[in-house]
């Protein structure tokens, strides 16, 4: 099996932080009024992506009834549909609507991941189950080194937890830490030579696509589409020519 396949199967049997495993499978069995006839996925949320991917966009941990319910990150959310939206603009994610892991949705060079991969209470993960969590992201950074040149960090929680992951995966973080902002751009470099082909990561930071952002205006699609399309370009995701395209004109 892919690596990254298996650590993927691996998150989903965690059940290090109580808490988090309480409230999960509680969502789950209570549910929500419009989901009754969903089964819950109430279990980690894995990554979501191709381990090829040379950009990554990191969250903050699954929403009670988007992940915890489809079992995909981002997936049957209102973030989730700004998110993917913005993907597919760029050709990233072949369709703009994230439903179910049953939709055929494929993401090209991106995965999608975050800190946390347990949906938590009131979307707020304590210290401690963050930083139980972090091990699943430093081995999921250190599968994707190869090829990684950059990533998006969603809200100041996935920067502060970011940080530290690529720092423990072989990256150099400057001291002090850079702090978040939306437009913040910083490149870590690799602390020692490789010779898988590793190398530097761009990290740009971006408002989180929560509903409280973009409902308010504080995070607009055209914000977020112009930070993933520098991160983008920075990872050699050039913009996806639709097969359908006219081939350009003679001369
Ligand atoms: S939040 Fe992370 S470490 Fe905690 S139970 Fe979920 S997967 Fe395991």
């Amino acid at each position: 099996m892919d690596p990254l396949a298996e650590l993927d199967a691996r998150v989903t049997r965690c059940a290090a932080c109580p808490r988090l495993v309480a409230w999960r499978e509680e969502v789950g069995r209570v549910k929500r009024a419009a989901y009754q006839d969903w089964t819950y996925w109430a279990r980690p949320v894995p990554g979501f992506g191709p381990p090829d991917a040379s950009l990554l966009v990191i969250g903050l941990a699954p929403a009670a009834h988007g992940g915890n319910r489809t079992g995909r990150m981002f997936t049957g959310d209102r973030s989730g549909d700004v998110l993917y939206a913005a993907l597919h603009e760029l050709g990233l994610a072949s369709s703009p609507l994230a439903v179910s892991l049953d939709d055929g949705l494929t993401l090209r060079g991106v995965r999608v991941t975050s800190p946390v991969h347990c949906a938590p209470p009131e979307n707020k993960p304590t210290p401690e189950e963050r930083d139980t969590c972090r091990p699943w992201l430093v081995r999921e950074l250190e599968l994707l080194a190869p090829r990684l040149r950059a990533a998006v960090v969603l809200g100041a929680f996935g920067w502060q937890a970011a940080l530290p992951a690529f720092a423990e995966a072989g990256w150099r973080v400057p001291r002090p830490r850079p702090r978040f902002a939306h437009g913040a751009r910083v490149t870590l470099e690799r602390g020692t030579p490789a010779a898988d082909g590793s190398g530097p990561v761009t990290l740009y930071g971006c408002f989180h696509v929560s509903q409280r952002n973009t409902f308010t205006g504080r995070l607009t699609p055209e914000m977020l589409r112009d930070v993933l399309r520098e991160a983008a370009g920075e990872a050699c995701l050039p913009p996806y020519a639709p097969p359908d395209s006219p081939p350009p004109a003679p001369g």
